[in-house]
C-alpha cells in the first residue's frame, strides 16, 4: 500500500537524510506500542533482523508492575529476553515525527526463536492460519471512539484526573462546526495516517461532548489489528503535540456515554466475499450463519478480551448504545451484534461488545476462532431479535464485570482448545492481578459514601 516503505527505500532516505530514527515496536497485552528507538544507520545495518527486550513487557500491566503468578517471566525465573523480530512488510513513515519510521515486530523466544505463544500478534496469526486452512482470509475493520480534552495530558495528571473538561461544550454526534474546531488535532490525524499507509476512511463527532471516532477501511485481520494500533497511538501522540488530551478509557464519568471499538467481520475466498447470498431473504450465506452462531455462542467466553479492565464494565448500560446481551439483530444497535449491509456484497457482522480500551489483536482473535468454531460445528443461527434488546429476558447476558468474565475465560473449555491452556492461564493471571489491584484500592466513590454516614 502506498505510504509503507521497502527496505531499499528506508536505506536511501536515510541516505538523503530524511530518516534518522526508527522506532522498532513491538505489541503488549494491553495493546500498547512498545520498543526502542534506534538511529537509523543503527538499524539499516544490523538491528533490522532483531533486538531484545525484557520478557516482562508480555507479563506487567497497565503501570508496568511485576505481578506474581506468571509462568512466562517471573522474578524467579530472572525476567529474561525476549526476541523483537522486525517484520519489515509493516515499515512505514511516521509523518507527525520528524526524521521517523517505524516498524512493529513479532515476538520470539530467546532460546528457540519461535513465536511466544501468549504475544497477542502471534495469537491472532494463528487463527489466521486456522481460517486459511478452511480457504478463508478475515477482512476486518475496528472503529475508534475516544475523548479528547481540553488540558494536556501532563496537566490533567498532575490534577490527579480531576475537572476533566472535554474539548467541546455539548453532544457532537455528526457536528461538522463542532468538529470543526477540533480539525487542528484531527486533520493531522487523518492526513499522517493515510501518509503512513492507513487507509483512513473518515473521522467524525461522537454521541457526547467532546467524544471522537476514526473510521479506517477494512482490511485483512493482522493489517487491521496493525494499523488500529498505530493509530491510536498517533492520535495520543498528535493530541499531546497540541496540547490536549486524547484518552481511550471507555468510560471516564458515570453519566457521559463511554467509547466502544466496534469489529466489523466478514470473510472472503479467493478475493470474493463468502458471506453473501442474493437467494437469501438478508443477503447471508449457510457460511456466515454458522459463523455468527459460533460469535454468538462463545461471546461470555471471551468478553475478557473484550472488556479487559474494571472500567470496561461501566460502558455496558440500558438505553446507552452499548449492549448488554449476546444476540444478533438486523441494523439495531441495541444488540451485541449487528447485522449490517444485509442484501449488499458488504454484508457482515459487527460485534458492538468491545470497549475502546480492547487490544484488536486478542479481540479478532478470539472472534475469529469463536467463528471458525461455528463454521466446524456446523453452529445453526437462531432468529434476529428485534425491538428494545435491552428488556429482552429470554437474551443471554454478556458477563457484567470483570470478576464473571475472568471466571468465563478461565472455565472456558472452548478457548483452551484453541488458544492453548498456556494463553488462556496467562490471561486469567492478567485478569485475576486487575481485580487484585482494583480490590486494595479505596476509591472516593465509597469514601464519600461512608465518611460520614457509615
Ligand atoms: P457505522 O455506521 O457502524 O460507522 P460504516 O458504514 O461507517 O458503519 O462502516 C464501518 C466499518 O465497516 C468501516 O470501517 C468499513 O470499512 C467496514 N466495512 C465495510 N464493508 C466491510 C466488509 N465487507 N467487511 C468488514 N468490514 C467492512
Amino acid at each position: 500500500m502506498a505510504g509503507t516503505l521497502s527496505f531499499e527505500d528506508l536505506k536511501s532516505q536515510v541516505a538523503s537524510g530524511v530518516i534518522d530514527t526508527v522506532l522498532v515496536c513491538a505489541v503488549d497485552m494491553q495493546g500498547r506500542l512498545m520498543g526502542k528507538r534506534f538511529h537509523a544507520a543503527n538499524f539499516i545495518e544490523t538491528s533490522y533482523e532483531e533486538t531484545h527486550c525484557c520478557n516482562y513487557l508480555l507479563a506487567t500491566d497497565l503501570e508496568m508492575a511485576t505481578p506474581s503468578g506468571y509462568a512466562s517471566a517471573s522474578w524467579q525465573a530472572g525476567y529474561g529476553d525476549y526476541v523483537l523480530q522486525p517484520d519489515l512488510s509493516t515499515l512505514r513513515p511516521v509523518p507527525w515525527l520528524a526524521g521517523t519510521a517505524m516498524v512493529l515486530c513479532d515476538i520470539l523466544d530467546h532460546h528457540h526463536h519461535q513465536p511466544v505463544p501468549h504475544s497477542p500478534r502471534a495469537i491472532l496469526k494463528k487463527q489466521i492460519a486456522r481460517l486459511a486452512e478452511l480457504g478463508f482470509d478475515a477482512m476486518m475493520a475496528t472503529e475508534l471512539e475516544f475523548f479528547l480534552f481540553e488540558k494536556s495530558l501532563d496537566e490533567i495528571r498532575k490534577g490527579g484526573f480531576r475537572d476533566l473538561t472535554p474539548i467541546s461544550g455539548y453532544n457532537q454526534d455528526y457536528h461538522i462546526f463542532q468538529t470543526t474546531k477540533e480539525e487542528m488535532i484531527m486533520r493531522p490525524v487523518r492526513n499522517h495516517l493515510y501518509a503512513a499507509g492507513i487507509p483512513i476512511e473518515n473521522s467524525k463527532g461522537e454521541a457526547e461532548a467532546g467524544q471522537e471516532e476514526l473510521n479506517i477501511r477494512y482490511s485483512p485481520a493482522l493489517d487491521c489489528a496493525d494499523f488500529h494500533t498505530i493509530a491510536k497511538n498517533a492520535v495520543k501522540e498528535i493530541a499531546w503535540q497540541h496540547g490536549h488530551a486524547a484518552s481511550f478509557l471507555p468510560k471516564w464519568h458515570a453519566d457521559r456515554v463511554g467509547s466502544s471499538s466496534h469489529v466489523h467481520q466478514s470473510l472472503w475466498q479467493d478475493g470474493t466475499p463468502a458471506f453473501v447470498d442474493k437467494a437469501d431473504d438478508l443477503g447471508m450465506s449457510e457460511l456466515m450463519k454458522h459463523y455468527m452462531a459460533g460469535l454468538i455462542a462463545y461471546a461470555p467466553d471471551y468478553t475478557y478480551f473484550l472488556a479487559p479492565y474494571v472500567n470496561s464494565y461501566k460502558r455496558f448500560a440500558k438505553g446507552s448504545f452499548a449492549p448488554t446481551k449476546t444476540v444478533w439483530s438486523v441494523d439495531n444497535r441495541t444488540a451485541g451484534f449487528r447485522l449490517c449491509g444485509a442484501g449488499t456484497k458488504g454484508v457482515r457482522v459487527e460485534c458492538r461488545i468491545g470497549g475502546s480500551d480492547l487490544n484488536p489483536y486478542l479481540a479478532q482473535a478470539v472472534m475469529l476462532a469463536a467463528g471458525i468454531k461455528g463454521i466446524e460445528d456446523n453452529m445453526v443461527l437462531g432468529a434476529p431479535t428485534t425491538g428494545d434488546v435491552y428488556e429482552d429476558s429470554k437474551a443471554g447476558d454478556i458477563p457484567q464485570s470483570l470478576m464473571a468474565a475472568t471466571g468465563t475465560l478461565r472455565n472456558s473449555a472452548f478457548l483452551r482448545e484453541v488458544l492453548g491452556d498456556d494463553v488462556v492461564d496467562h490471561y486469567t493471571r492478567a485478569a485475576e492481578w486487575e481485580q487484585e489491584e482494583f480490590d486494595r484500592a479505596v476509591t472516593d466513590w465509597e469514601i464519600a459514601r461512608g465518611f460520614e454516614r457509615a
